[in-house]
């Protein structure tokens, strides 16, 4: 039987439509106000400061929170020494597990509450805040609640203790993540804490304050200083803190360094990236284009471990570069709270700013300019993703972080070649290889100047997995049993 082919009578739709579908935002409540979360109470600020938390993807006022001052900063040591010196360090370690267990399942309850306010103070995809961002700072409470009455098996034969008070200071692009890698490593060894938010994302940090109170973690274990710069300063300067772990800027990462030269409080920093993904003719190409894009637009290349220099070997060239701009037509830009978005706002204006004046640098120096066409809301703070080809390694693009979606194309023969363009950066954070040989994959991993090397995948993240950086992208090392170790003192 002949098979008729049917005929339609309009002509097929050149564009598929999604529907509209947004998370609910009635999960959370916003105060009108948030103050300081300091001895398990929230208090006003003593600065008498106060400023406003906006939504990056519509310039909505969200919530008003305290700016703490150094007097502020002081309250919050003293609270933390209070409760590190009567009773939390003294606590059976079994007991500060159960705490931690307590906090892991209380964000897992809480976590769509968590998603949407990360989403809307931030700017990140729904999706991403949902899947990833506050799954993940669960599996860090319940992984380190694990060792938290194991520390003679994480280090055999080695007595340990904690340090003190635990100063932390963390960024605006994962902001409940960082600050699940930086509180629970520090309570399961026995410290006790204070986390200064960033500035444009202190949203589900106070939200975090809450579910610490509702654990009942004894007061001033945890306390959340929220304000600006001046506000980690003043951490960093404060001569009762034991340790400063930062995540942030190579530039402030120097700064605190320079501050801490000469005293005894020990220091981790987890600074800026510049990542290579290195892609060989014999990988899974279309795999590979996938990891790509996840590498660079994933939370609008907003991360520290982002691969932004793409290279390719020069065969798959012309090839891989048609993959990647084809694939880039179909992401969909826009509110950060409809489940089918892929790429959300741009954290803020300064941000924003950052990266127009790079992506200009680009344009001057000489590089070719890609951007699918997509339409940019009009209130807010948004950027297209990006491709760059005919990229020098000089070029500022390829040299410096533009901690947004915008990717540099560079070309390699051989392997040899690859690792030293991959090596040609300040940083020393992370990179990716994408080939069909083992053998590679080891070759290339020996060689590569980075923390983290995913192989065949990228932006891969697990709490046993230890995290960090070589060169200006800082020391230290967060997740894992290697994740405790710089909260532990060791007895000789
Ligand atoms: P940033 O300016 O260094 O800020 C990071 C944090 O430090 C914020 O809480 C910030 O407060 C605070 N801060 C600012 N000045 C300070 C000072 N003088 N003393 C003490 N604290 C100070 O960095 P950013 O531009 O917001 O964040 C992006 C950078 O973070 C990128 O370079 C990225 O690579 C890096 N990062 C690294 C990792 C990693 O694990 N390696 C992870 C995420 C991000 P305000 O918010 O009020 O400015
Ligand atoms: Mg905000």
């Amino acid at each position: 039987m002949a098979v008729e082919k049917h005929k339609p009578s309009t002509p097929a739709l050149t564009e598929w439509e999604y529907a509209p579908a947004p998370e609910a935002r009635e999960i959370v409540t916003l105060e009108k106000r948030y103050g300081l979360f300091v001895g398990g109470k929230f208090v006003a600020p003593k600065s008498k400061e106060w400023q406003t938390t906006i939504s990056p993807a519509t310039e909505e006022k969200l919530a008003e929170v305290a700016y703490a001052g150094e007097a502020d900063v002081t309250g919050a040591v003293v609270a933390a020494r209070s409760a590190f010196e009567n009773g939390w360090s003294g606590l059976a370690p079994a007991e500060r597990a159960k705490y931690l267990f307590r906090i892991a399942r209380l964000i897992q309850e809480r976590a769509r509450e968590l998603a949407v306010l990360e989403s809307l103070d931030g700017g990140k995809p729904i999706r991403e805040s949902r899947d990833v961002d506050v799954p993940l700072a669960a599996a860090h409470f319940f992984y380190y609640a694990g060792w938290a009455d194991k520390l003679e098996y994480a280090f055999p034969n080695r007595r340990s203790r904690p340090l003190g008070v635990a100063g932390q200071i963390i960024p605006w692009n994962f902001p409940l993540l960082m600050l699940a890698w930086k509180i629970a490593p520090a309570l399961a060894a026995g410290n006790t804490v204070v986390l200064k938010p960033a500035e444009t994302t202190p949203l589900t940090a106070l939200l975090f304050a809450d579910i610490c109170r509702q654990a009942e973690l004894p007061p001033g274990v945890v306390n959340i200083v929220t304000g600006d710069g001046r506000a980690g300063a003043a951490l960093v300067k404060h001569p009762d803190v034991d340790k400063i772990a930062f995540t942030g800027s190579t530039g402030v990462g120097k700064a605190i360094q320079r501050e801490l030269a000469g005293t005894d409080t020990r220091l981790t920093l987890e600074l800026g990236g510049k990542a290579a993904n290195i892609v060989f003719d014999d990988c899974a190409l279309d795999q590979a284009v996938e990891g790509i894009v996840n590498g660079i637009y994933f939370n609008q290349g907003h991360v520290c471990c982002a691969g932004s220099r793409l290279l390719v070997q020069e065969s798959i060239y012309e090839q891989t570069v048609a993959k990647l701009k084809r694939r880039l037509e179909t992401l969909r830009l826009g509110d950060p709270l409809d489940k089918n978005t892929d790429i959300g706002a741009i954290n803020s204006k300064l941000q924003l700013d950052r990266i127009t004046e790079l992506v200009q640098s680009g344009k001057d120096e000489g590089a070719e300019i890609f951007q699918p066409a997509c339409r940019l809301p009009e209130k807010g703070y948004w950027f297209a993703p990006t491709v760059f080809t005919n990229v020098a390694q000089s070029y500022r693009i390829a040299q410096e972080e533009i901690f947004g979606p915008v990717l540099s194309v560079l070309t390699f023969r051989t392997p040899e070649e690859a690792i030293e363009k991959a090596n040609n950066t300040a940083y020393g954070l992370s990179a990716g290889v994408w080939t069909e040989k083992g053998s590679r994959i080891l070759w290339m991993a020996e060689r590569l100047r980075a923390g983290v090397v995913w192989a065949n995948t990228f932006n891969r993240f697990d709490p046993a997995s230890p995290f960090g950086g070589y060169k200006e992208s800082g020391f230290g090392r967060e997740g894992g049993r290697h994740g405790l170790e710089p909260y532990l003192r060791f007895d000789a």
